[in-house]
């Protein structure tokens, strides 16, 4: 499974195997890289089983970096964590760390976990930070911690697995078509109606517009575009508010770490924006456009027929449009 720039599920392959072994992980993934993409800087986000490990240390089969990026699932990591160590504080803690967008931050759930046991912390930092926490990750992984969305799919499927074979592939087939050409056509009419974002962006962009209004931006350098923003304390307990950011325009940096992380700007960033009145769409990663969203869902399933001549057509010839070609397109 793979996701959208509107936070949704974008089926990828399907296969049937005879089980998750390291074979069939190696097999599959390979046929990825053959068949589906060869695209460069990859993330992929999975357990860790030892077939998917292998296939990432495999530096033939296209999935070593740059190529692609191994991130581990929060979820079956805490899980995993827990079989060792059966502690509920300690794995809250761990997905507090996982979670933390600010290293120092990170670094202090970590001193916690290593006051309560030491075995714990030595057990976290054998797996390298940048594969389970957020802090540390690169913005690789777009802010997806784990991938429970792509188990959301399986309602699509609903019922399939039960069919033999044949049927199952075709069942498979036709509803991923309708999935598909249900987003086409939302993609197409938000293209025409004139948006620029895809809602999820919106809504994250819309919530960090408000939160400006509590900034104080105080300029450094026109040129570089560098300033200071100072958050004032948020509302809630936890929150650490009353911080200083440093934002570099010309960089697309912000000391928060955010805009780099999830690809759009953070509060900080919009805020220098608005302060120098510069249009912040530079700022936002284009898989979060709409034409990238179009583009998403472009391309076209051929319809499966009956193995019969197309009886010799006598109706009116349709000589395609210049609108017709542009939404066929991909
Ligand atoms: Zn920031």
């Amino acid at each position: 499974m793979g996701c959208d720039g509107n936070n949704q599920l974008f089926p990828l392959a399907f296969a049937l195997t005879d089980g998750e072994n390291v074979d069939s992980w190696g097999w599959f993934l390979a046929c990825i890289r053959n068949r589906v993409t060869q695209r460069r800087g990859l993330c992929v986000i999975s357990d860790h089983h030892p077939g998917i490990m292998t296939a990432f240390a495999d530096v033939y089969l296209g999935w070593s970096e740059p190529n692609a990026y191994h991130r581990i699932c929060m979820r079956h990591l805490a899980s995993n964590f827990m079989t060792h160590f059966k502690d509920k504080c300690l794995k809250q803690l761990l997905c507090k760390a996982a979670l933390e967008t600010k290293v120092e931050k990170f670094n202090m759930h970590m001193e916690t976990i290593e006051r309560i046991n030491q075995d714990a912390l030595s057990w976290l930092e054998a797996i390298p930070f940048e594969k389970w926490a957020l802090s540390h990750d690169g913005g690789r992984r777009y802010g997806i911690m784990t991938t429970n969305m792509s188990e959301v799919f399986n309602s699509v499927l609903k019922g399939a697995r039960s069919f033999p074979i044949t049927a199952f592939v075709q069942l498979t087939f036709y509803r991923v078509n309708s999935y598909f050409a249900v987003r086409r056509e939302h993609g197409a009419s938000r293209l025409a109606s004139g948006e620029q974002d895809t809602p999820y962006v919106d809504a994250k962009i819309n919530a960090n517009v408000v939160k400006t209004s509590s900034h104080e931006v105080v300029l450094y350098d026109h040129f570089q575009g560098l300033f200071h923003v100072k958050a004032s304390r948020g509302s809630k307990k936890t929150s650490f508010g009353g911080r200083t950011y440093c934002v570099n325009l010309r960089e697309y940096g912000c000391t928060c770490g955010k805009t780099r992380i999830y690809g759009f700007p953070c509060s900080h960033i919009l805020a220098a924006c608005h302060f120098r009145s510069i249009d912040f769409r530079s700022f936002v990663q284009h898989y979060y456009t709409i034409q990238s969203y179009f583009s998403t869902w472009a391309p076209l399933f051929n319809p499966i027929h009956n193995e019969y001549e197309w009886p010799p057509y006598v109706g009116p010839v349709i000589v395609p449009t210049d609108s017709m070609k542009r939404v066929s397109g991909g």
